[in-house]
């Protein structure tokens, strides 16, 4: 059973297809998530010159020392072959000529991310794939049906209860539920990104890892709720530039590329900001021929019209917001969780390829890469756990409190004290806040609200700042090196490696990222 309908449960489903019997669980429709929203693309080493030892080079430098280099060998190593199977099944990439059109993104070295539809990558691989599912007669589809637990026995996971009660059992479980987002207030993910995976997988008993490895994206569109829209590095890397209120540039003296510096600088300085002035940033390309920035950015700039904005002629209020949970259920490299029969793939999962810091457009390259790897072993009928630790599963703790009101409580504790930038006393603050909140009435956020708690736990463990971590009260990296956590119920354990942990550099380069 796989339980989630975006590139990774989707490629699962279509790996094991034909195999062994699959169903396919999500509880929105097919092809909804991320993954429908991502625009850059997939990171694959295709081009001339380019190879995987760069690809994995640029992937461990992007996370400051904590990326698994097996890991990233691995997955990097894989990306050729997804791109190659992707157009098998019906997605039709961008090409120059006869070769794949490449993009050239923020921290990689060379043009190396694969795209569709120019920055509608997400929504063509979402369709292409959605459709193969669809038409696959060894596939069972169901749809609009959330996965509320999983049904755990001695030896492991054997199926899962659905919310309106129903069980259904498998010999093994797949966990494709995606990001975590709406543990914060601001947020690029869609509603569906609730951390569900990270939620029913830790009271199955399973390890969880890098939780507090959030990656916020400096520039989302700061009007109206979340899920707030993107405006993409590129609009800075045309000219676009960052000011306060009083009409200061923002990044001036904080970085030397300046509005270009790297993604958690800008969002560090864009918080900062916000915080000390009380309004939010604006981004500004009033300066540049309006003509080119509406040719260049129609969609950026038909997301602003929706609200009143001329992209090229107004100010265009941004803030930062959360955009992809580099930690999750933690697993080897085939998606094996350290719980018999359950698996976690995607950005649920964490293998470690992303450390502390996630290179543009490798979690898409991550999503598809795991999904066919943990399909491959579950379809030769393995249901071997990962090592690492394994604890004693906690039943689903509901009350009877509005899920809306505990999701929005939920979203300003961890926006407020556990976001950018962290230290010993806001966190304490939101663990207390968190604990207070009534238990939900809906599995959902009573889960959201569990994983905010083991979130919150990891930040003030880690007492160093390292890539998308950082506290205030601990600002440089430890001199011991970097380190990674995962935790068994409330105990931490170092996480298993089985590969040297390299040392990085820190900096990243960004140039053009979506
Ligand atoms: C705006 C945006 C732009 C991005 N751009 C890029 C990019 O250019 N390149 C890149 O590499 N990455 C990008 N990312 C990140 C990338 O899109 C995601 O990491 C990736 O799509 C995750 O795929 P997934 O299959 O793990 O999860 P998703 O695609 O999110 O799918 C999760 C699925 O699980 C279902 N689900 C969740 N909980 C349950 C439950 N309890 N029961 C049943 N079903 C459940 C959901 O309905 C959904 O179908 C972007 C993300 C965002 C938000």
């Amino acid at each position: 059973m796989v339980i989630g309908g975006g590139l990774a449960g989707m490629t699962a489903a279509l790996r094991i297809a034909g195999r062994v019997p699959v169903v396919i669980v999500t509880k929105a429709a097919l092809g909804e998530g991320s993954t429908q929203w991502a625009q850059g693309g997939i990171a694959a080493a295709v081009g001339p010159g380019d190879s995987v030892e760069a690809h994995v080079r640029d992937t461990l430098d992007a996370g400051a020392g904590m990326g698994d280099a097996g890991t990233a060998r691995a997955v990097c190593g894989d990306a050729p072959g997804l791109i190659a199977e992707l157009e098998r099944l019906g997605v039709r990439f961008d090409r120059a000529g006869d070769a794949l059109a490449l993009a050239r993104e923020g921290a990689h070295s060379l043009p190396r991310v694969v795209h569709a539809g120019g920055d509608e990558t997400g929504r063509h691989v979402a369709a292409a794939l959605a459709r193969a599912v669809h038409a696959h007669a060894g596939i069972r589809v169901v749809e609009h049906a959330a996965v509320r637990d999983l049904v755990t026995v001695d030896t492991g996971v054997d199926g899962v209860r659905l919310e309106d009660g129903k069980a259904i059992a498998a010999r093994a479980v797949i966990l494709a539920t995606g990001g975590s987002g709406h543990l914060f207030a601001r947020t690029t993910n869609p509603a569906g990104a609730t951390a569900d995976g990270p939620a029913l997988a830790r009271r199955a008993g399973a390890a969880l890892a890098d939780l507090e490895m959030v990656q916020f994206h400096p520039t989302a569109l700061a009007v109206g709720p979340s899920p707030l829209a993107l405006v993409s590095e590129a609009v800075r890397g045309a000219g676009g530039m960052l000011y306060d209120r009083a009409g200061e540039p923002v990044m001036a003296g904080v970085h030397p590329m300046g509005d270009l510096g790297p993604r958690d600088v800008v969002a560090r300085a864009v918080f900062r900001r916000a915080r000390e002035t009380g309004a939010d940033v604006v981004m500004s390309l009033a300066h540049l021929d309006p003509e080119r920035v509406h040719a260049r950015f129609p969609g950026v700039a038909a997301l602003c019209a929706a609200h009143g904005i001329d992209l090229a002629r107004d100010p265009v209020p941004v803030t930062p917001a959360a955009h992809y949970a580099m930690g999750g259920v933690l697993t080897d490299l085939d998606g094996r969780t350290t719980v018999p029969g359950l698996w976690a793939v995607g950005e649920c999962g964490c293998t470690g390829l992303h450390g502390a810091n996630r290179l543009a457009s490798n979690g898409l390259l991550e999503a598809a890469a795991l999904g066919r790897r943990a399909a491959d072993a579950v379809a030769g009928g393995d249901r071997t756990p990962a090592p690492g630790p394994r604890a004693d599963p906690v039943p689903l703790a509901v009350g009877d409190a509005d899920g809306a009101t505990v999701r929005a409580a939920v979203g300003r504790i961890m926006w407020d004290d556990c976001g950018l930038e962290r230290d010993a006393c806001g966190l304490e603050s939101a663990a207390l806040e968190l604990e207070a909140l009534p238990r939900p009435a809906d599995a959902g956020t009573a889960g959201l609200r569990e994983v905010a708690q083991l979130v919150v736990r990891a930040a003030m463990a880690r007492e160093e700042s390292r890539g998308a971590h950082h506290r205030s009260d601990f600002p440089d990296p430890d001199p011991a090196g970097p380190t990674r956590t995962c935790w068994a119920g409330d105990l931490p354990f170092p996480v298993p490696t089985t590969t040297p942990v390299p040392t990085a550099r820190p900096s990243i380069d960004l140039t053009e990222v979506a």
